[in-house]
């Protein structure tokens, strides 16, 4: 399959575009136009089952809601809509309401690495042992992109990659090797596996003759969104022979597999795919976030885990929604997401249940939901620190915040796990 990708203009002149309920259609003429749109061949054509769309959980998945902005804001951009004014005179208002809608990514000072008092471009490091590379190529863009994504406002958006990414292959170099604890790096993005297998080669290389990185992680999407990156591309066979080259480093390759719903698994080609990366002695693990409308049931989470395990792959983790923009609609209740992964579990071969979650993802904090407890008449969330930042009371750590079943929100986790704070009982 040839890859075909569509932005929110090339997409309206899709059939798939034409036989959009008229409010759908609205909504993606609004919405398409203030957050990120972006969708391909093999998406329409094989993920999305348009006999149930708007409810499919991929379409979902994929085209923006009218949740995501404002009551306010959506009606005022309708209006103009409707006015008929062009594209060019709508931009300044589009710019303003998307401005609004910017997701707030907290670093800790502890995360952004620094050599000799200057901040090395491109590189976080939230974690004592990791850090979190991000080259420029590597943030440019994903084979579709996920509604739910926080971070849209590096797509298209040429300032915002080159502030937070590098360029040149050496630049983490120095401070990698200033710090031997670090053992794993992880190379993200947007999607690292965009790119052409020469390209990642040439960012991948220098790390590997680093004695003290013992793992080299690649986060992506492509199995879920682009099979073929594994299969028919042109570059296909050398992106899995670069796959074993990394190992014949000695080091360890962990492709952390983004998935979101048990039908990115079901075809025959990312069986293939998956089939393909395994004989190359790499380990998938399996992760994704817990969003509402997609995957907010049992049923979803059991399927997808079996799946996995079935193909050869490890379930890893199941995020909470990040805290990026608390009023994300994607975002549903912690009793919810710990009632839905409890239940998925026990649905679950014993393989699976080494899976980790409710677990919010974070930037300064991997905390676990691990469950409620009650003391007295008051009932309580256990929250658990799985990792955190050098200056914080660190891993291992429980607390306890009151239980509400609506709650969507745990509170500033990175107070709550300072080295000031106890636990949260009677607040
Ligand atoms: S694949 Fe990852 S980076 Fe790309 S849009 Fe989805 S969540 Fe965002």
């Amino acid at each position: 399959m040839k890859f075909i990708s569509y932005n929110n203009i090339s997409f309206k002149k899709t059939k798939y575009y034409q036989q959009l309920p008229l409010e759908e259609k609205n909504v993606f003429d609004i919405l398409s136009s203030v957050f990120h749109f972006k969708v391909n061949n093999y998406v329409l054509e094989h993920l999305i089952n348009w006999q149930d769309v708007p409810n499919d959980p991929i379409y979902k998945l994929i085209f923006p809601r009218k949740d995501m902005l404002l009551p306010t804001d959506f009606h005022a951009l309708s209006l103009l809509y409707q006015s008929g004014l062009d594209q060019k005179t709508l931009m300044p208002f589009i710019e303003k309401v998307k401005k609004k809608m910017y997701p707030e990514v907290k670093h800790s000072e502890t995360s952004i690495p620094k050599i000799n008092g200057k901040r090395v471009r491109g590189l976080y490091s939230n974690f004592e042992t990791i850090v979190s590379l991000f080259p420029d190529p590597m943030v440019k863009t994903c084979h579709s992109y996920c509604s739910y994504c926080f971070r849209w406002i590096m797509f298209n958006n040429k300032e915002a990659q080159q502030n937070s990414s590098y360029s040149d292959p050496n630049e983490p170099i120095a401070f990698l090797k200033a710090h031997p604890k670090v053992t794993d790096v992880l190379f993200t993005g947007a999607d690292p596996l965009v790119l052409k297998a020469e390209t990642l080669q040439k960012y991948i290389d220098p790390v590997l003759e680093i004695d003290s990185i013992k793992v080299i992680r690649i986060s992506s999407k492509s199995l879920a969104w682009w099979p073929y990156r594994f299969t028919t591309d042109k570059d296909a066979d050398n992106l899995l022979e670069l796959f074993k080259y990394i190992q014949s480093k000695g080091k360890h390759l962990n492709f952390c597999a983004h998935f979101t719903h048990p039908r990115e698994l079901e075809n025959d080609v990312v069986k293939e795919a998956i089939q393909r990366i395994r004989q190359t002695g790499t380990i998938i693990r399996c992760q994704g976030p817990i969003v509402e409308g997609i995957n907010d049931t049992p049923e979803a989470w059991s399927t997808m885990w079996n799946a996995q395990i079935a193909l050869g792959m490890i379930p890893y983790y199941m995020f909470i929604e990040a805290d990026h923009n608390l009023e994300s609609c994607f975002r549903i209740p912690l009793a919810k997401a710990l009632e839905i992964f409890q239940t998925a579990q026990k649905q679950t071969t014993g393989l699976a249940r080494t899976v980790r979650g409710p677990v919010f993802m974070n930037d300064l904090h991997r905390t676990l939901l691990d469950g409620v407890t009650t003391i007295g008449d008051q009932k309580f969330f256990v929250l658990k620190s799985l990792q955190a930042p050098p200056n914080t009371i660190g891993e291992g750590t429980i607390k306890l915040i009151p239980y509400h079943e609506t709650t969507k929100d745990a509170g500033d986790l990175m107070a709550l796990f300072s080295n000031k704070n106890e636990a949260v009982l009677n607040a």
